[in-house]
């Protein structure tokens, strides 16, 4: 019998949990939130937290614990054998060892973890919008940058298991510091944070008048969501911050591609919902900066298929790969 592939994805806010079926379908689902919590054993509550989640969505599928396998994707680096060493997002889950705990927990789950954008590339590749590409680079947008990359079919991993922090690429050493200790990261530019910065600059230097004034007039007040909305809604200031941002966006793009030659880029997380607006926005700018734009193959950037679930799909499949 094939165990049941359960995937969690644990975000800064939420925890949540899918249930996949064998052809890859989403059997079912739940949430629950995310503890910030400092243990003595680092990463307990956390574990506990899963636990419950996946308990809670295991009942209804009326489903022995037994014939359960778990992959739970994390936002950090995470060592091969499943330690979370380092999460600048999520800090108190440094030196997590989620899989251990879950599987001394009395559910005693076969369990596996993985970084969060590595279980999110895997989702794209095998069963959403990069499924057949065999060069991919996966950046999920949320408050930092993820990076999964497969190149030749592969899931590069590294020496340690901490290839692919993509986020952490200094694009300027000169920039504002990173929540990692260093100075200038892509992720300081081109995510979630980077678009709420650039955003507040702009309103700083009086480039988004409209705004600021539906803001009360206080620059500070103007957030990142402001800009990507009225950017869909087509107003033009809003639109060139956001152009601003899908040049920082193609810049890194640009170097992973210098590094690996990929022919696909899948863009997902939080940020990603601004995606019809960040999406035209990298494309008009990657050209111009990758190496020989004009005689290389284009690097499509596309939107992540499964959307807020490529992370916990991703992580059921690798359960499923590696563990059953
Ligand atoms: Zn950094």
């Amino acid at each position: 019998v094939t165990p049941l592939a359960v995937g969690v994805d644990v975000g800064g806010t939420k925890i949540q949990a899918v249930a996949l079926g064998d052809a890859g379908e989403i059997l079912d689902r739940e949430r629950g939130d995310t503890p910030h919590v400092v243990d003595a054993v680092p990463g307990s509550t956390l574990a506990g937290a899963i636990e419950s989640v996946v308990t809670t969505m295991l009942a209804r599928l009326r489903t022995s614990p037994d014939d359960v396998v778990v992959g739970v994707g994390v936002p950090g680096m995470v060592a091969y054998d499943g330690t979370l060493v380092f999460a600048p997002n999520l800090p108190s889950a440094n030196g997590a060892r989620i899989a251990t705990a879950l599987a001394t927990l009395p559910a005693h789950w076969r369990a596996l973890c993985e970084n969060d954008a590595d279980c999110a590339v895997v989702a794209e590749h095998r069963l959403g919008a990069a499924r057949g590409i065999d060069d991919v680079v996966m950046v999920t947008l949320g408050t930092g940058i993820g990076g999964g990359i497969i190149s030749s079919g592969t899931l590069v991993r590294g020496r340690s298991g901490f290839a692919g922090e993509i986020g952490h690429m200094v694009v300027d050493a000169n920039g504002p510091r990173c929540v990692c200790g260093g100075r200038g990261c892509w992720e300081r530019y081109a995510s979630g944070a980077g678009v709420a910065r650039l955003a507040r600059e702009a309103a700083h230097a009086g480039k988004l008048p409209t705004l600021v004034a539906r803001c009360g007039g206080d620059p500070d007040a103007v957030r990142g969501e402001d800009v990507t909305g009225a950017a869909a809604d087509g107003l033009d200031e809003a639109l060139a911050v956001i152009d601003d941002v899908g040049w920082w966006l193609a810049l890194g793009i640009a170097n992973v591609v210098a590094i690996m030659d990929a022919a696909h880029v899948v863009l997902g997380g939080g940020l990603a919902s601004a995606s019809s607006v960040l999406l035209p926005a990298a494309r008009r700018h990657l050209g111009a900066l990758v190496e020989g734009g004009g005689t290389r193959p284009v690097v499509t950037i596309v939107a992540s298929q499964f959307g807020p679930d490529a992370g916990a799909v991703g992580a059921a499949l690798l359960a499923s790969e590696r563990l059953a």
